[in-house]
């Protein structure tokens, strides 16, 4: 199957064809034709396996350009309300389609004006919410997106969300994309969907098979060792360690410093400023690895990321899917490696039977091999 197959407008598979992709990932085989047959729709699919160009090509390929706001896209965070509108840029240009970007932390003024002048919108909940409440702006949007559903409920914008709603005209086209289907989100759904298209790419099309997945058996006192080792040895060109608090955060980024890698920390007491430096340093490859929380690394979006670590094997199975898909992006593959002690194993086999794929486990490489 091709992007030509879909009937996209002529000027959106040109902007495809520019961007050089070059076959649908399986969510866009599946949500493209329903989107443009104007269904509501609810998609989980993996971070990582297209999801923007799934919503964004067939809502971008109806729409007229006719100088008013078409299209509404929520995301969870100001980070990706900026990739998703420069991915969403790159498709919409050629057919005269701009974009704004709506966030918290900056003047109102700009913002409405770009507003003013964009078919498509991408916007976090809080920001939102305000200028609509305050009428600063009025919408009528034929298309909305919920991008990251997920992350967004995660993060509390549930009661924001369901406001926003009630700003938004009846008549209208709505899609929900999420890494995973918890069972908020379904309700959610239900109440802001209408006769939605399912569409899930679960079980192994859904942890991207991209991505090796790798655990380590190791005991508690050599765990400091097992990664550095394991470090060494993969020589990842740039990779994320993830811990389950701020303080092994710290520490881990103490350790690693110590050991000579450039590393940096990323947790959620950071300012922001201090944030989008460190993640641009990551990008412009100043810092090779970065340590970061769950919560810190919400919606992070890094290209070329090669090596995902789990430090400590993640609570549950949707944190370990939210993490490994920090790799293998863009169909790139990585590698996932989780180092858990003798008495977590049973959770590897839940983690294995939650996400539809296997874990192989491998022994910590000795001193020579690495060296080698
Ligand atoms: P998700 O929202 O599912 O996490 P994104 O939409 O951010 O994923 O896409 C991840 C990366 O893959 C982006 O850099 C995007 O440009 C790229 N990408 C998306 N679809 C394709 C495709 N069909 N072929 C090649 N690259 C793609
Ligand atoms: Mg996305």
């Amino acid at each position: 199957m091709k992007f030509t197959d879909f009937n996209l407008k002529e000027t959106i598979q040109a902007a495809v064809t520019e961007a050089g992709f070059k076959e649908p990932s399986p969510v866009q085989k599946e949500a493209i034709p329903l989107v443009l047959e104007g269904h509501d729709m609810i998609a989980q699919a993996q971070t990582g396996t297209g999801k923007t160009a799934a919503f964004g090509l067939p809502i971008m390929s109806m729409m007229k350009a006719d100088g008013s706001v078409e299209g509404l896209v929520i995301v969870p965070t100001r980070e990706l309300a900026m990739q998703v509108s420069d991915e969403l840029y790159r498709f919409g240009k050629l057919s005269g389609l701009k974009t704004a970007t709506v966030y918290g932390g900056t003047a109102y003024g700009k913002q409405i004006e770009r507003i003013r002048q964009a078919s498509i919108i991408v916007a976090t909940p809080g920001r939102l919410q305000d200028l609509l409440m305050s009428g600063k702006i009025k919408l009528n949007p034929k298309f909305v997106v919920l991008d990251e559903a997920d992350e967004m409920l995660d993060m509390g914008f549930l009661d924001e969300i369901k406001n926003i709603f009630t700003f938004l005209p009846k008549e209208r086209q709505t899609l929900m994309f999420s890494a995973t289907m918890p069972k908020a989100i379904r309700k959610l759904a239900e109440e802001i969907l209408e006769n939605p298209k399912t569409v899930s790419i679960t079980k192994s099309e859904s942890t991207n098979s991209k991505i090796t997945q790798y655990y380590y058996v190791v005991q508690e006192r050599e765990r400091d060792d097992a990664l550095v080792r394991l470090i060494d040895y993969k020589n990842p060109d740039k990779c994320i360690i993830f811990c389950r608090m701020k303080k092994e955060v710290d520490r881990l980024v103490a350790h690693l410093t110590a050991q000579g890698f450039k590393v940096s920390g990323l947790h959620g007491d950071m300012e922001q400023k201090q944030r989008e430096v460190t993640i641009r340093a990551f990008k412009q490859g100043g810092v090779d690895i970065f340590v970061a929380t769950d919560v810190a690394a919400r919606g992070l979006d890094v290209n070329d990321v090669t090596h995902v670590f789990n430090y400590h094997i993640p609570f549950d199975s949707e944190s370990y899917v939210h993490r490994i898909g920090r790799t293998g992006r863009g169909g790139k593959s990585g590698e996932a490696i989780t180092l858990v002690s003798p008495n977590e194993l049973r959770t590897i086999k839940r983690i294995e039977k939650d996400v539809g794929a296997k874990l192989v486990t491998q022994v910590i490489p000795t001193r020579i091999e690495v060296q080698n």
